[in-house]
């Protein structure tokens, strides 16, 4: 069942999506060599409750933590733990917080002090897979629109395209329908309409796109031990084109007054 949400609904979305935003912001310059993705975890908990909202993944399926932690051939659901970051490191971190009932869900790629040209390559294309993939998100267009434009901009690159993984629709749960691949076929899916509020998130590999799981139960690694980036914004669907509702301060793709309406000017915070 896809639910659609009130503009009202939206509003208590985007001011969730403010902290969430604020908090994946700190995260990223909390982000430097010898620190744990242990302390990124008690800053993003500290920080969420501080702000007034709750860690959603904190006893999702049982996972323990605030944020997921990737670091380099980790695609996602990295555990937080004891493992120190290092100068060269690519790490992802996924966040969600639940603010008046509603949760917002978003995710970067960020490098760990100097990272490969290799690697920067690998996270600023899977970034603009995400500004493409909300760019789709347009009255009358269908979500295969998203996974083909993702899709198409990281093969045109040379890179893999996870298929395991999908975005999502997101609101009271974090994990609604529609499922949102990124890869698909233009024109197919369901169509967009005023007040869907999707999660999309391009998981984009150096290498081949097959992914395994290690025996943590969670974290999700590249089969070929390539590098892997995520990025991942809410967006709902307006008469006014996608209005990001996860935007940060800092950190943000150039590209982003493109896809937010031309009534809101600058910080997200
Ligand atoms: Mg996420
Ligand atoms: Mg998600």
């Amino acid at each position: 069942m896809i639910t659609l949400k009130s503009p009202r609904e939206i509003e208590t979305m985007r001011r969730g999506g403010k902290i969430t935003a604020r908090v994946l912001g700190e995260l990223m310059q909390a982000a430097k060599p010898g620190v744990t993705t242990m302390h990124l975890d008690e800053i993003a908990e500290r920080r969420i409750r501080e702000l007034g909202a709750i860690p959603t993944f904190k006893g999702y399926h049982g996972f323990t933590a605030s944020i997921c932690a990737s670091v380099n051939e980790e695609v996602v659901h990295g555990i937080p733990g004891k493992r120190t970051l290092h100068d060269g490191d690519l790490l992802s971190i996924d966040i969600g917080a639940t603010f008046e009932g509603f949760v917002t869900d978003s995710a970067v790629t960020v490098p760990v002090g100097e990272i490969s040209e290799e690697a920067r390559r690998l996270m600023t294309v899977t970034q603009e897979c995400l500004m493409l993939g909300i760019a789709q998100m347009q009255v009358g267009g269908h979500v295969g629109d998203i996974g083909a434009a993702v899709a198409a901009h990281a093969e045109k690159h040379g890179y893999g395209v996870v298929r395991e993984l999908v975005g999502h629709g997101v609101g009271t749960a974090m994990h609604e329908e529609p499922q949102v691949p990124n890869y698909g076929v233009a024109g197919t899916g369901m169509e967009f309409r005023p007040g869907l509020v999707l999660a999309i998130e391009p998981m984009i590999t150096g290498g081949d796109h097959r992914v395994r799981t290690l025996k943590d139960g969670w974290t999700v690694v590249t089969a070929d031990g390539k590098l892997a980036a995520h990025f991942e914004h809410t967006i709902a669907v307006t008469e006014d084109g996608p209005k990001i509702l996860t935007l940060r301060e800092i950190g943000e793709h150039p590209d982003v007054d493109r896809y937010r309406p031309a009534a809101e000017t600058g910080a997200a915070a």
